[in-house]
């Protein structure tokens, strides 16, 4: 029997072990905000992962965004050397979930399985593809105990909120550097026959008119905010939004309708604040002295960051041109680059026939519309040879009665145990 057949076999024997996996996970409620239980699932998989001689590590990223006594942001890394020296492939899961929402008819911490499904909080983004990259890994070093070089599985905070509790944090500290790692496969939803070689990038910034307070029955008396902001707006539904659509990109992002550049007015706020619900008065007549915007503005690979803050600085001028009195801000919250890993890169190459191999047609070359830890292995890792591969319907993350399908969860362990076959021989 060729190894091939020996692994495929194996996964497939150990498909009710991965289901089980998959509920355990989804049981420990890893809510982030704030970051619950980031302790207990480390600590549950570092005894398992101890079981089959994995050398592992907590780290706590103490001083991290987020990370207090109260709720510390807790790493996993686990390490398998093998028989012989060699490259190292990582698994790079996050282990943090985002709030449960409206709208679910089963419970999201029970890991409730039907028609071949596992239901949950994180079933899909991306507790599913933690536990097939586990599966996976433990049937490769169980069936190939020759190996060279090691498997290193990593379970990490914060992804959801930027990941600086988690991968940049574990990125700075080194354990993402080219001299101990080689090959990364991080396991987010991206369905079992796509390889995703990276995401766009990301500007998020505040954007803040300034008016004039003053008495609502004479507004002439003050300089409305809102209505700075409204002239604002305007300007970018004439020139900006029309600009971005039509701008394409050779990344191939899915959706489609995401191979364009895109903005997104997060929140808008002028004037008063809101009064709280069981407030039984009215409001008082007040002219807005200021307003403010959240936009979260993404941007391709063929786009220079300096240029698309430019362009909006521009739609700023424009409109003060216009307007008397108009004074504005704007203020930098975040930014990431684009990232693309090549496609001749070795762990593409590797998947590439691993998918090839299990469901006997080529893989689906896709990039992200948004962004996932990739950016940190990328940038402060200096790792290039990243990509994101695992189970699940990426539609699904974030919804009510998100699942994963207990079929894809083992093909995708397929193709991961067959990766690390052909990059560790
Ligand atoms: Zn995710």
């Amino acid at each position: 029997m060729t190894q091939t057949q020996r692994l495929t076999d194996e996964i497939a024997a150990r498909s009710d072990e991965l289901t089980a996996l998959a509920r355990e996970l989804i049981r420990i409620p890893t809510l982030n905000p704030p970051g619950e239980h980031y302790r207990d699932i480390c600590e549950f998989l570092a005894a398992r992962l101890k079981r089959r001689d994995f050398t592992v590590h907590l780290l706590r990223a103490t001083g991290a965004p987020g990370d207090s006594d109260r709720h510390p942001r807790w790493n996993l890394i686990a390490r398998r050397e093998g028989a012989r020296p060699g490259e190292c492939v990582h698994f790079n899961s996050h282990i943090d979930v985002v709030e449960v929402g409206h709208g679910w008819t089963v419970d999201p911490f029970e890991g409730l399985v039907r028609d071949g499904r596992v239901y949950g909080r994180g079933a899909c983004d991306m507790k599913g593809g933690l536990a097939a990259s586990v599966i996976a890994a433990e049937a490769f070093v169980d069936l190939c105990p020759g190996f060279s070089g090691a498997v290193e599985i990593s379970a990490t905070a914060d992804e959801e909120t930027g990941g600086y509790g988690g991968v940049a944090w574990l990125a700075e500290q080194g354990w993402f550097g080219p001299d101990r790692v080689q090959h990364v496969i991080i396991p987010e939803p991206l369905n079992k026959d796509r390889i995703c070689l990276g995401h766009r990038g990301v500007w998020w910034a505040e954007v803040e008119t300034m008016g004039r307070i003053g008495h609502g029955s004479m507004p002439f008396l003050g300089d409305c905010a809102v209505r700075h902001m409204g002239a604002v707006i305007d300007e970018m539904e004439q020139t900006l939004f029309p600009a971005l659509g039509a701008r394409r990109t050779e990344m191939p992002v899915v959706p489609p309708q995401a191979q364009a550049s895109s903005l997104n007015i997060n929140s808008i706020h002028g004037g008063q604040a809101e009064l709280p619900g069981d407030f039984t008065g009215f409001p008082a007549p007040v002219v807005p002295d200021s307003c403010r915007m959240i936009i979260d503005r993404r941007f391709l690979i063929e786009e220079d960051l300096a240029e698309v803050k430019a362009e909006f600085a521009a739609l700023m001028e424009r409109v003060r041109d216009r307007r008397e009195d108009f004074r504005f801000e704007i203020r930098d919250l975040h930014e990431v680059i684009p990232t693309m890993t090549d496609r001749d890169a070795p762990v593409v190459g590797a998947v590439a026939r691993a998918v090839r191999r299990v469901f006997g047609r080529e893989p689906e070359y896709v990039v992200s519309p948004g962004t996932y830890d990739q950016k940190h292995i990328d940038r402060i890792g200096r790792m290039h040879n990243c990509i994101a591969y695992g189970p699940g319907i990426l539609d699904l993350a974030h919804q009510p009665d998100e699942w994963v399908g207990i079929d894809d969860m083992a093909d995708s362990a397929r193709v991961m145990a067959l990766a690390l076959a052909e990059l560790l021989a």
